[in-house]
């Protein structure tokens, strides 16, 4: 890999201020999901580089929490400003090791970025309050203090903005952090921790533990009680599991799980706005976001022309290496990412679905798919059921709100939704009735620093990113004077 600060590119992982090797120097191999080629060794830790980097992590809390929070948002400063001077080379690291096309990769580094920036001026917020006393000699005053130890677990879909959206607001609060990044796509942390040795995080204060057992990591993460709260983003089978295991240690969490993202046309929408709303919002990172509308419902109206004026803009999408320019659909992830979509559109098929384009991987042994779209959808298909994580949209007919409304919510998961249309009250109507935490109404992105991203039901809880995202990583105390 041709890059500018080769430095970038490394596959030990990061503790108490120093890249180290795992012990008894055991290693894995990452590689390319566009052409299945080796890239680089990495350090393959387990239980005891885990625990060595808690512990670190811990004695780095004591003088680290003691910042001012102009102190902390200095370095974090400079953390944004080094990521973004390195952009080129982090969005190259990002696509060779997860797919993704260039320019894709680059507005990941941005947003991730954003975030580090973003908390960097909230370091110096962690307001606290003050109560009417509720007797005479009696005043009461609220304050925030961090956590403590925050362990993080990321996944492979957004390598890079995973670790900053939970390890910014983290780090400004006063915490110390121990990252497990998803083994798929160990590249980009380290390559974050280069950068954050480079801004001047005194030693232990960010740690990055990688491994190829992340059931033995994730054991000592959420079993060790010197860790105060896990965030994490991945699967609800795997957060279901993580958060029984924090329940020894009563750690305090926060999970960001899948979802099932409705994405909704009513008959007053601007057909235009919609189609490129939801290219965006399905296609994006070749479906494989949390966020990504996972089934459409489109109003009988505007049905038949919705469905061929997006059909034919899927058909214009390019598949190809994410190096290319042009390109807007990378590979899927794995093999098994791969066998999970041939799966469910086999089953929606059979089921009588109708396949209007794509349909297949693009050739075989590739991890390529096909942009596809299947429309005669009905909710018994497993393309309605769980979250598809690639680029096939089901599109559903529907006559009324009231059963569009029921169909959207009929989900275990509240994550994203979206919806198109003009009627200001049916706006309002229809968003406050979306069971989900966040919705996209005339927009098919909904990502940014500014707003609190996550979910509700079995998509998570906690929120990461704007005024809201601090809380997540800090203590309330409340301090009550008396003899006033
Ligand atoms: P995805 O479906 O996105 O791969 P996963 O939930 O499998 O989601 O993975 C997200 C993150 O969780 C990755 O870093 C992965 O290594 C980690 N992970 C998977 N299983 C476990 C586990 N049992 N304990 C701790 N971490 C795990």
């Amino acid at each position: 890999m041709n890059l500018k600060n080769q430095r970038l590119l490394t596959g030990q992982s990061f503790i108490n201020g120093q890249f180290i090797n795992a012990n008894k120097q055991k290693t894995f191999s990452v590689t390319n999901p566009y052409d299945g080629k080796h890239i680089i060794d990495v350090a393959d830790c387990s239980a005891s580089e885990t625990q060595s980097a808690i512990t670190k992590a811990n004695e780095a809390f004591v003088s680290w929490r003691q910042l001012t929070g102009t102190e902390r948002s200095t370095i974090l400063r400079r953390w944004f400003e080094l990521q973004m001077e390195n952009i080129d080379d982090l969005a190259m690291i990002l696509t060779v090791e997860q797919g993704k096309p260039l320019a894709e990769a680059k507005g990941e580094i941005r947003y991730g970025a954003s975030f580090v920036e973003w908390f960097a001026e909230e370091a110096k917020r962690a307001y606290g309050d003050t109560i009417p006393g509720h007797q005479r000699d009696k005043r009461i005053v609220v304050i925030k203090q961090p956590i403590g130890v925050v362990a993080a677990i990321t996944p492979w879909n957004f390598p890079s903005a995973m670790i900053t959206r939970k390890v910014a607001p983290a780090l400004a609060a006063g915490c110390t952090v121990v990252i497990k990044p998803s083994e798929l796509t160990p590249l980009s942390a380290n390559a974050l921790a280069v950068l954050a040795q480079d801004a001047g995080f005194p030693s232990g204060v960010l740690n990055i533990v990688n491994t190829s057992t992340p059931e033995k990591v994730g054991k000592e993460l959420t079993a060790n009680p010197t860790v105060r709260k896990l965030s994490f983003t991945g699967s609800t089978e795997v957060g279901k599991i993580l958060l029984r295991q924090c329940s020894d240690t009563v750690k305090k969490v926060s999970l960001e799980l899948g979802g099932n993202a409705p994405f909704i046309v009513f008959d007053d929408a601007d057909i235009n706005e919609a189609v490129e709303g939801a290219i965006a919002a399905k296609y994006r990172n070749a479906g494989q976001t949390c966020v990504c509308a996972n089934r459409m419902f489109v109003q009988d109206g505007i049905y038949e022309e919705f469905t061929q004026r997006f059909t034919k803009a899927v058909q214009q999408l390019i598949i190809g290496s994410g190096l290319e320019k042009g390109v807007v659909i990378g590979p899927l992830i794995e093999e098994k990412a791969v066998q999970s979509i041939e799966f469910v559109v086999a089953d929606a098929i059979d089921k009588g679905a109708n396949l209007l384009t794509g349909g297949n991987r693009k050739d075989k042994d590739s991890l390529f798919f096909q942009p596809t779209v299947l429309t005669d959808v009905t909710p018994d298909m497993k393309v309605f059921i769980q979250e598809i994580f690639g680029p096939v949209a089901p599109i559903f007919k529907f006559e009324t709100d009231e059963v569009v409304i029921a169909l959207a919510n009929d989900t275990p998961y509240g994550l994203a939704a979206y919806f198109y249309g003009r009627d200001y009250a049916r706006i309002w109507r229809v968003a406050e009735a979306l069971e989900y935490g966040m919705v996209g109404i005339n927009t098919g992105m909904l990502s940014t620093p500014v707003a609190p991203f996550g979910g509700i039901k079995e998509s998570g809880f906690g929120r990461e990113g704007s005024k809201y995202g601090m809380d997540d990583y800090l203590d309330m105390k409340y301090l009550c004077w008396g003899g006033i």
